[in-house]
């Protein structure tokens, strides 16, 4: 069965939210991350790119699944070409979404298999941490990784990681389908 995928708000305004569901969880990532990809290769989405679109780099984007659940697009981090008042309106949307949804369940948080968490990644992750907001770490872009380093850099990853918690990791192509299986099943665990 397929499933049905709408999208329902996108909200540039704290506060400016759907009414909640039965679940929701939540994606986030540094811009060119993978993430527009991966919820294409997950659910089918179409997301305008952030280039040709610049509002929607920080607006949150609530899609409802089978009317039960929302999948929730955060914005992008780490534009280097943002205005500092840009990434403040970013931070303070986000931050509205995060202390006051008490909806989100999960966020899955991806990350560039290819790169040690980058400073912007562990900020991400100490302000999850500290809101008490459970998170699952995806690991993109796999297919870029040799098979014989793959093991090597999700040791070096889950070994940086590990300073702040123990987490599940999902290494994941969304070019070649690797993993998706495995993290759509974890996905659905929560869209109920
Ligand atoms: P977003 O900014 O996080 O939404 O990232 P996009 O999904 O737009 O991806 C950024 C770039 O990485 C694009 O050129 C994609 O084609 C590429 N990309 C995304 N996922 C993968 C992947 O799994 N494998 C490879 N090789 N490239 C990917």
């Amino acid at each position: 069965m397929s499933n049905k995928i709408e999208l329902v708000k996108t909200a540039y305004i704290k506060g400016d939210y759907p009414p909640v569901l039965n679940s929701e969880i939540a994606f986030a990532g540094r811009s060119n991350v993978g993430k527009s990809s991966l919820l294409n290769k997950i659910f089918g989405i179409k997301i305008a790119k952030t280039s040709s679109n610049p509002g929607k780099t920080r607006s949150i984007n609530f899609y409802s699944v089978n009317n039960k659940g929302y999948l929730v697009d955060l914005p992008g981090y780490g534009f280097a070409s943002v205005s500092k008042e840009e990434k403040k309106k970013w931070a303070q949307l986000l931050e509205d979404y995060f202390t006051n949804r008490f909806s989100l369940q999960m966020v899955f948080l991806l990350i560039d298999h290819r790169h040690e968490p980058q400073k912007k990644d562990i900020e991400m992750i100490q302000w999850l941490r500290q809101l008490e907001i459970p998170f699952i770490i995806v690991l993109t872009k796999l297919d870029k990784l040799k098979k014989s380093e793959r093991n090597k850099k999700l040791k070096i990853i889950q070994t940086e990681l590990s300073k702040y918690g123990e987490y599940l990791y999902f290494p994941v192509s969304s070019k070649t389908g690797e993993g998706i299986g495995l993290l759509k099943s974890e996905i659905y665990k929560y869209l109920k």
